[in-house]
């Protein structure tokens, strides 16, 4: 297990020497008035692109309950991304009447500023959380498919460029309805479907303390270890169980000793001063942030040390961009920034489109599985899952093509 000594000793020279890991410049420290969420210059690598890209439409389709966003270009390109299927359908207005004209005859190169100056035009931020950021995401993810398609690079490799073609996984499981026995054979079930070499389960009771089965998570937790601690690494989830700090460290305590290597949303997701109680008395580190809409809370929790694994999820926080730039501030204290995935879309795709190119994933990505519910293909990759690795996309935009066809019978929501 990585324990805070380990990143601690990390952190150290990496907080001394902010400039030496290769970032582009940046300008926050001469004029602390600068922003730093741009300050240190767009991630998209704009020399891929010789000339303007102008966002020409932003359209959204829907079929079969799947929720799909087309960006066209005023020369004919277009690019694709699917939304999240289950709040696109709550949202879609705030996509059709806020985020889609924001970025309408805008440069599809400025997409960095793009996905801030929707947040602050028009007081959108008043808005902030899912509703406003499930929308800018399902748009960010179209203007990169179409941008990758322009250069014919994939996606990571425009947002800072391909570090890793395959990605190891953690299988994420949730089985709080049944005991610890009933539990833990469905746990190791879903590390042999894929042969994962680390796996997640559910602590906890979910937004309350108590167990739905009573004693679950203290009979569980050492059953996991014992059954596979010597072939996976061990996470635990408790989805923000624990009001009380105390009753979070007692359970963490027995994460530790039972050689557990993260500890997420110990506490409400949003009490955190009791997350960084429970993380400053705890040597397991503690991820924290599906939940979170605001960059400035992600930046104050890696800073203060509240949680050592920030979590974006690339959809609800709003993007790959958005994310990305969550594991640089990551990256400056020396931590992962290992994102929370959306099940259904291809949330599993942007997850490895983000591992594809972050240089500090963590070791394993969230896998909740493939979604085969649209007929897509991924050309010249075989897109298996096996030895608890997925493939990168490494096709041109997104990596996958959805089937024509399937799109041409979609409707288009207005
Ligand atoms: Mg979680």
């Amino acid at each position: 297990m990585m324990n805070r000594r380990t990143f601690i000793s990390k952190a150290a020279p990496l907080a001394l020497a902010p400039g030496s890991l290769g970032f582009a410049a940046s300008n926050a420290s001469k004029n602390p008035a600068a922003d730093p969420i741009v300050s240190d210059g767009p991630l998209l690598k704009r020399e891929l692109f010789t000339s303007p890209v102008i966002i020409e439409s932003l359209d959204l389709f829907e079929r079969d309950g799947t929720w799909f966003v087309r960006a066209r270009s005023t020369d004919g390109a277009e690019g694709w991304a699917v939304s999240h299927d289950k709040k696109m359908p709550l949202f879609y207005p705030i996509f059709l009447k806020v985020v889609a004209p924001h970025m309408i005859g805008k440069d599809a190169r400025d997409i960095d500023q793009l996905v801030d100056s929707v947040f602050l035009i028009g007081s959108n931020y008043k808005m902030q959380g899912q509703p406003f950021w499930v929308p800018v995401a399902s748009a960010e993810f179209a203007i990169l498919d179409l941008l990758g398609r322009i250069a014919n690079q994939p996606v990571g490799e425009l947002l800072g460029g391909i570090r890793r073609q395959q990605i190891p996984l953690y299988i994420a499981n949730n089985h709080r309805e049944y005991g610890a026995e009933e539990s833990l054979k469905r746990i190791v079930e879903s590390v042999e479907s894929i042969d994962a070499k680390a796996v997640k389960f559910k602590l906890g009771g979910r937004m309350k303390v108590i167990d739905q089965v009573p004693r679950r998570t203290e009979r569980l937790i050492p059953m996991v270890a014992d059954a596979l601690g010597d072939r996976c690494t061990l996470y635990a989830d408790a989805n923000s169980s624990y009001v009380n700090a105390d009753k979070a460290i007692a359970i963490g305590r027995l994460l530790q000793s039972n050689g557990y290597s993260f500890y997420e949303e110990p506490c409400p997701f949003d009490y955190l001063e009791e997350t960084k109680k429970v993380a400053d008395a705890l040597e397991i580190p503690i991820a924290w942030g599906e939940q979170e809409s605001s960059q400035w809370r992600f930046k104050w929790m890696i800073e203060n040390g509240g949680a050592q694994i920030p979590q974006p999820d690339i959809i609800y926080y709003g993007g790959l961009i958005r994310s990305l730039r969550v594991a640089k501030w990551a990256e400056r204290r020396g931590l992962d920034c290992t994102p929370h995935i959306s099940g259904g879309g291809l949330g599993f795709l942007y997850m490895a489109i983000y591992a594809s190119c972050c240089p500090n994933p963590g070791p394993f990505q969230e896998y909740k599985g493939v979604n085969r519910s649209f007929p897509w293909e991924s050309p010249g990759v075989d897109f298996k899952i096996e030895k608890g690795l997925m493939p990168a996309p490494l096709g041109p935009g997104i990596g996958i093509d959805i089937d024509p066809d399937f799109l041409k019978q979609a409707r288009q929501v207005q």
